[in-house]
Parts: C-alpha cells; structure tokens; sequence
C-alpha cells in the first residue's frame, strides 16, 4: 500500500526529503566551503544525537521517506553511528525507504562496512580532483590518498558511490575527461555542482570561481554521445547517460536553473533550525520546541506542519549582475550541502 505523504506545502508539492546537518565541523577547509580559521559551534547549540534521532522519527511519523545525513563532515560527529544504527530502525519497518550521507570520503576506511551492515546503500562522495596537489589546495587540510582509500572501502562494502565534483573554474576544467573515465572505471556516477554564494570564506573570490555547467556539458559532448534522462529527484540535479561508458551524470545548476517547482524537501540545520528552502533566509527554531517538549511530541508536530505551511515558492539566488546579489549569510557546512 502506498503511504500518503502528509506535509504537503502550499503549492501542493509533497515533502518526503529531509536532509539533516549533524554537525558543522570538518577535517577539511575546502576554500569554496569555509575559511581556514573557523569559529565552530559550543557543543550545546548543537542537537544531541537523541534530539537529531527524536526529530527525524518525527519527521518520518509524518511521511519524510528520504534522508540524507551531512553536514560539516558528518563522519566526524562523535557517536554517529549511534545514530545511523538507531535509524535504521525505520529501514526496518519501511517507513523509511532511504537512510544516505554525503561525506568527504576521509572515515569510509573505519565506517563504510558498518554503514552497509545497517542499511544504507548509497552514498555521495565529495572529489573535486585526482591531482595530489590540487587536492591539497582546495580542500587545505585533506589527503588525496586517504579519500581514495575509503572509496576503496565503500566499494568493497557494496556501497553504491556517487561522486560529486563542484566544477571550479581554471582548477579542474582540464580533468573532465580524467574524472569521467575513472569513474566510469569504477561503476561510479558523477555529479558535477555549480559553486553557490554561501558564507564567509576568507579571501575566494567565488565569481572567479564559477564555472557554468553549460559550458562543462559542451565540453563533455565533445568527447561523448549525452542522452538526456527524465530523472528528477525532486532536486536540482539534472541527468544524462553517456552512451559510451552507460554511465549516468548529473548537473546541479542551482544558480541557472529554475527546479522549484518539483521541490521536495527541507533541511535541518546542525541546531535545529528547519530550512524551508536552501537559498531563502526563512526557517524556524526546532530546537526550543524540541527541548521545551522533551515529553510530549504533539506541538513538535505541529511545528513541522506549521514550517511546511510556509515553504516559499522560490529561491533567489542572483549571479546575473556579477555581483553577490543573493549571496546567503550563513555557512553550506551549517545548512548542509
Ligand atoms: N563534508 C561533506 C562533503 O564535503 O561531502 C558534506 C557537507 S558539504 C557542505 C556538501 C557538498 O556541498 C559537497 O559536495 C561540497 O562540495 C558542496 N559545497 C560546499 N560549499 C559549496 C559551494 N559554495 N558551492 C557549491 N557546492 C558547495
Ligand atoms: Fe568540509 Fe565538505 Fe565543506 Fe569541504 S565541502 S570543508 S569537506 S564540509
């Protein structure tokens, strides 16, 4: 029997995708994410991982069938799988169809056999580059050798990997072919990320950075036949199958392409607050309806119900003048990415 989604928002787009930060600290300082000197949060802003396994059973009670853990790097959350195990539950039960992480690859050799054991099949690795150097310049503090490691791991464990690679420009234009076919070589997809005006990151001018995927997909049709799919995930990716090497490659275009209209989900912040959409301003503050109700689960509910009520349309996101014009203030390793 097919379960009726029940947070349905005012433009009648069923909510059944939530992804949740879980921290927003990291083992990297990638230059397009943060800048090398973060302040992180006290500990006691963050959700507990007993508040984070409370609010997405919630969540699920409420026909979430979907959810992705990021944050920050959420392998580096203390105790996470704790976590992770403590939801699968709802694998179990079916109430929830998908438990996944997007990760920076550095903790698969430790996690990935015990992420497969619990349930979850997916996962999304972040790489920008196969060069050792360049690896270490844009992600500042991480290791090439090790990321490749726990993909190694993932796929040993049976784990599906999907990398995703924000396309920079100037950094990794010349290894599109490179990062294609060793991927291909792998049974891996590969997503490829417009960079997004999030946060404070030091001294990046992000505009110098941009590197439109109109212009990544010609490039690639130079070398290889794109059939377009009709895949939606409810997101902004959109994706093409290379006749080639039958591989599958998406594009996340959120500052050219206009993908609201199917949107699905919302996003927990690594404090509680639920974002009703990532490029909008507009949240609200779980957490002190969470601690407040620490027995009681109706108003929480009600909350939920009252957030999705006020998703917004649309996303304003404004690269068109050259200038910042829908620059978010807060951080992507906050929101989650
Ligand atoms: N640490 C994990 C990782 O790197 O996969 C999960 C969190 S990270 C914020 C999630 C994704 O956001 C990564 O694929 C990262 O490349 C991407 N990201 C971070 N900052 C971005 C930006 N300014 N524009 C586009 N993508 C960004
Ligand atoms: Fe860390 Fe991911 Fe941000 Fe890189 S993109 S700094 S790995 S949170």
């Amino acid at each position: 029997m097919q379960t009726v989604p029940k947070l349905i928002d005012p433009f009648a787009r069923a909510i059944t995708y939530l992804r949740v930060s879980v921290t927003d600290r990291c083992d990297f300082r990638c230059v397009y994410c943060m800048s090398e000197n973060m302040t992180f949060l006290p500990k006691k802003e963050l959700l507990t991982l007993e508040e984070l396994d409370r609010i997405c059973t919630l969540f699920i009670s409420q026909g979430i069938e979907k959810i992705r853990i990021t944050g920050g790097e959420p392998l580096v959350r203390r105790g996470i799988m704790e976590f992770f195990k403590s939801q699968s539950r709802h694998l179990a039960s079916g109430a929830l169809k998908e438990l996944t992480l997007t990760t920076n690859g550095s903790q698969l050799r430790k996690y990935a056999t015990e992420l497969a054991s619990i349930g979850v099949k997916r996962i999304n690795v972040s790489l920008d580059t196969l060069d050792t150097q360049k690896f270490a310049d844009i992600t500042r503090w991480g290791r090439l050798a090790q990321v490749l490691d726990g993909i190694d791991a993932a796929l040993e464990a049976g784990l599906r990997v999907k990398i995703n690679t924000v396309a920079l420009k100037g950094f990794n234009e010349d290894e599109l072919d490179h990062l294609v076919t060793w991927c291909a070589s792998r049974d891996m997809d590969l997503t490829f990320i417009e960079v997004m005006p999030m946060g404070d990151i030091g001294n990046e001018d992000r505009i110098d950075q941009y590197w439109p995927l109109s212009d990544l997909r010609k490039r690639l049709s130079e070398t290889y036949t794109l059939i377009d799919t009709d895949e939606n995930t409810g997101g902004p990716a959109r994706y093409v199958r290379l006749e080639e090497t039958n591989q599958k490659i998406g594009f996340i275009t959120p500052l050219t392409h206009n993908f609201c209209e199917s949107c699905n989900r919302v996003r927990l912040t690594c404090t509680g607050e639920l974002y009703q959409c990532l490029g909008q301003e507009d949240q609200i503050d779980l957490r002190s309806v969470l601690r407040a109700n620490p027995n009681d689960d109706a108003p929480i509910i009600q909350a939920l119900h009252g957030a999705i009520a006020k998703k917004p349309k649309g996303h304003d996101f404004d690269y068109s003048r050259n200038e910042l014009g829908g620059q978010m203030s807060r951080h992507m390793s906050h929101t989650g990415g």
